[in-house]
């Protein structure tokens, strides 16, 4: 028994937000006695990861950045965990024999690993978002040929893969994302005018990355997400709702063609995610906070306000326009997100710039190979750079 019976897992990511959840559901589910870590990557917290790779037993390590190679060689020395870096050195974890990958690199830096972990035909539990936003069916097929599951990490398409049965897709008539509305919700135009990262950074109810936080107080982040339903369910654009919910319990719904809405409800806590991808079909034990309702008492919903987050509405016309707009709009906002972090352009700059990189490079056709879904991202990368500038 004992080792053949081990799941051999990677993670992509292992050093954020997502990934040290990953690990922390991993290690409660009986860890390196039901586990086999095949590979762990990260970026620049080279003590994190070398802490991660010896305490879980990985065998492979790898840092995104190369020059901090030797650093982590030196971290892991004598630990007999093999140790990579770079773009190929990802490349490599990807490709490592592991049947479960979680995708939790951030940013489009996670489209080339994701999708060579989901050609070989690992299942891949998703959380890069924008693997989806950039490459759209591409993406899909390229899981789809590879052969393993696609297994839906952000909380909102968890929540819609854990109510949507296989045999009633066909009456599915709508979703509804739920939104927090950020800690900007209630907050002006000029308010938001001049509020700083860290501002932007702080959200109300989940603890997350950086650019996450702050694409969630702009509403990118549902931006990105409603995209991401649109190509994961494949839905129309107008079959995708988005409601603003401040308690973040309600994760989002699916809406029937007889009228009936299925929820998924919980505490905000990816962990609950992640072991749902982790488990699935089946479910597991988790010391995840439970909802007390009457605490609770209310539910609240409200339309989102468009004009003050202008992202949904960008988000609506890339489902639009097709074409490569998924990728334009991503790699703009990654450009403009950048410099909003470094101080260079102000919170509204944001979307004004993902828009007017839209109008730039609108009609160009749509992607055939991923080598056209990374010329749009460095095309409106470089637009989006030059107004900046
Ligand atoms: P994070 O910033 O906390 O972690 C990002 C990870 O990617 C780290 O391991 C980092 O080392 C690595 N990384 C950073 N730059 C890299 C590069 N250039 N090349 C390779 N690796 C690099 O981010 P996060 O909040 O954990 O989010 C990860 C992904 O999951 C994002 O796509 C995000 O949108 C998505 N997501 C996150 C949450 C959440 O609760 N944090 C929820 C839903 C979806
Ligand atoms: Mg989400």
């Amino acid at each position: 028994s004992g080792d053949d019976l081990k799941r051999r897992l990677t993670i992509l990511g292992s050093t954020g937000s997502i990934g040290t959840s990953t690990l922390d559901v991993i290690e409660r589910l009986g860890g390196r006695d039901r586990f086999e870590i095949a590979a762990l990557t990260g970026n620049g917290n080279i003590p994190l990861l070398a802490e991660q790779a010896r305490r879980i037993g990985a065998e492979l390590a790898v840092t995104a950045d190369e020059d901090r190679y030797g650093e982590l060689k030196d971290a892991l020395s004598g630990s007999g965990i093999e140790v990579a870096a770079g773009r190929s050195g990802l490349t490599e974890a990807a490709e490592r024999d592991a049947g479960w990958v979680m995708a939790a690199i951030v940013g489009n830096a996670g489209l080339g690993p994701t999708l060579a972990a989901a050609r070989r035909g690992a299942d891949i539990a998703l959380a890069n978002k924008e693997c989806l936003v950039s490459a759209g069916s591409l993406f899909i097929d390229a899981v789809a040929e590879g052969g393993g599951r696609l297994l839906p990490v952000d909380s909102e398409h968890n929540a819609i893969f854990q109510v949507l049965e296989n045999d009633q897709r066909h009456a599915v008539e709508r979703i509804v994302l739920t939104a927090s509305g950020g800690p900007f919700r209630t907050k002006t135009l000029d308010e938001m005018r001049h509020v700083t990262a860290d501002v932007a950074r702080a959200h109300p109810n989940w603890s997350m990355g950086l650019k996450i936080s702050i694409d969630s107080a702009s509403m990118f982040n549902k931006a990105l997400e409603m995209i991401e339903a649109r190509h994961l369910f494949r839905l129309r654009p107008e079959q995708i709702e988005v409601i603003v919910h401040p308690q973040s319990v309600v994760h989002s719904m699916v809406g029937y063609t007889d009228g009936s809405v299925l929820a998924q409800l919980g505490c905000p806590d990816m962990r609950t995610a992640i072991g749902y991808a982790l488990s699935y079909p089946k479910r597991c034990d988790l010391p995840v906070e439970r909802l007390d309702f009457a605490r609770l008492a209310r539910l609240d919903f409200e339309a989102p306000d468009e004009v003050r987050f202008p992202a949904i509405k960008l988000a609506r016309r890339a489902m639009e326009e097709g074409g490569v707009q998924g990728a334009v709009l991503n790699g703009a906002k990654e450009t403009a997100l950048d410099a909003f972090i470094k101080g260079r352009i102000g919170f509204l700059a944001m979307a004004e710039i993902v828009e007017k990189v839209m109008d730039g490079l609108a009609g160009l056709p749509a992607a055939t190979s991923m080598d056209d879904v990374f010329a749009a991202d460095e095309r409106a990368r470089r637009a989006a750079a030059e107004m900046i500038r």
